[in-house]
């Protein structure tokens, strides 16, 4: 097929056509176990059935009507999820970049609120990734993907992941937030230690900055509690969210406190289709699904099924030295003798007719669906051994 697409992405080499549940077929009828996810999106699988059904009662009813209204999908959406965690307003958008970016400007505006204008400093970790937009990818701790993008914003401060002593020099009364992904996921799923988020949150209070989580990877019971940072029982001022929030259907939002949300006031942050009725709807149909104690004991039990044949897969083939990460976003690091080749063992796996993902070039990267069957975990399992042979004998 001619590609006319511009060339920032590489494509894989099949053309996927249809799916449902676990399941991806491709134009040439092959099939393929999908433990990626979309990247961490598809939470409730390929074509839930509720899902659809949602989608389309939807499709006949309002599809957009803009912000200039309010509507009963995004305020029943919103009324779920303040209801089940630390948030009392929330902010529609579209994607993760575009809720990181809200909440960076929401957390700048209520620094410069309260200073002379000098509290406008972020705070955020080496190798940490936030999204595409230009405030995000500068936000963000991997120079390869804003140094083209120069001149890049001001103000921002890159302190190491999980170190405290560097996080408590960095923070001062200049700083209006500090940002941190609880597990970050691009960068090869590296859990934060509870400490660090506790010191955060210290730090913040005693700053009066705000703590910033993006969930917008780690949220919506991927890793078998709604919001990741509920592990630690830290409690953000903001906090985003966007893939598997609408499962498939492009929604983001971040959400944040009474305290905070003020700062927002009529005309200062905005969205065409943030929060639009079809998005919201089929959003408000997968968090019923997702934050039904049920979904969250599976995905946390499939998560230890997963990890443990993983780390048996990893001792009998010698390819990975380490399995990583909390319920169902795990991350296999190669070992030594193949460091940095976790893409071609993703490439040789697709081959095999599996879908897994690599997270920066040493991880291999686990991301299925929160429904994922014992059937599925294992035949998916079955083919990645077949793939680590097939690899193996190649290099
Ligand atoms: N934040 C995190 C932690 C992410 O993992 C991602 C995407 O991978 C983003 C933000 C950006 O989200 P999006 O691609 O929807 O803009």
């Amino acid at each position: 097929m001619q590609n006319h697409i511009t060339p920032n992405f590489s494509f894989a080499p099949i053309i996927p056509e249809r799916a449902s549940g676990s399941r991806v077929w491709d134009t040439e009828g092959r099939e393929y176990v999908d433990l990626a996810g979309g990247i961490a999106v598809n939470a409730l699988g390929h074509c839930h059935p509720k899902l659809v059904q949602a989608l389309h009662e939807q499709s006949q009813k309002l599809w957009h009507i803009s912000n200039i209204y309010t509507t009963r999908q995004a305020q029943e959406l919103a009324a779920k999820l303040v209801n089940h965690t630390f948030a009392d307003k929330v902010f529609f958008c579209n994607s993760g970049a575009e809720a990181n970016e809200a909440a960076l400007k929401l957390a700048r505006k209520y620094g410069r609120d309260r200073s002379d204008g000098s509290k406008t400093e972020i705070i955020a970790c080496t190798n940490s990734f936030h999204g595409r937009t230009l405030f995000t990818v500068s936000v963000g701790g991997q120079p390869k993907y804003s140094k083209d993008f120069a001149p890049l914003p001001e103000g921002i401060t890159h302190v190491p992941f999980n170190d405290t002593a560097a996080l408590e020099a960095a923070v001062s009364e200049r700083t209006c937030a500090v940002i941190i992904e609880p597990i970050q996921g691009e960068s090869g799923i590296l859990p934060a230690d509870p400490a660090y988020l506790e010191a955060a949150r210290r730090l913040c209070d005693r700053h009066g900055a705000l703590l910033i989580f993006d969930e917008v990877q780690t949220g919506m019971g991927r890793t078998g509690k709604l919001f990741a940072c509920e592990h630690s029982g830290v409690v953000p001022d903001i906090l985003s969210s966007a893939k598997a929030l609408g499962c498939g259907f492009p929604i983001g939002a971040i959400l944040t406190t009474d305290a905070v949300a003020p700062t927002f006031s009529p005309g200062t942050h905005g969205s065409t289709f943030g929060g639009n009725p079809l998005a919201c709807a089929v959003a408000s149909a997968a968090f019923d699904i997702i934050n039904a104690p049920g979904t969250l004991a599976h995905a946390e039990t499939q998560g230890g099924k997963l990890r443990t044949a993983l780390e048996r897969l990893g001792r009998e083939t010698g390819v990975f030295k380490q399995v990583r990460g909390m319920g169902l976003l795990i991350g296999c690091v190669m070992a030594d003798a193949y460091g940095n080749r976790a893409g071609e063992l993703v490439s040789q796996a697709l081959k095999d007719g599996l879908m897994v993902l690599s997270a920066g070039a040493n991880v291999v990267r686990f991301a299925p669906s929160l429904l994922l069957s014992d059937e599925d975990l294992h035949e998916g399992i079955r083919r990645l051994k077949t793939a680590v042979q097939h690899w193996l004998q190649a290099v």
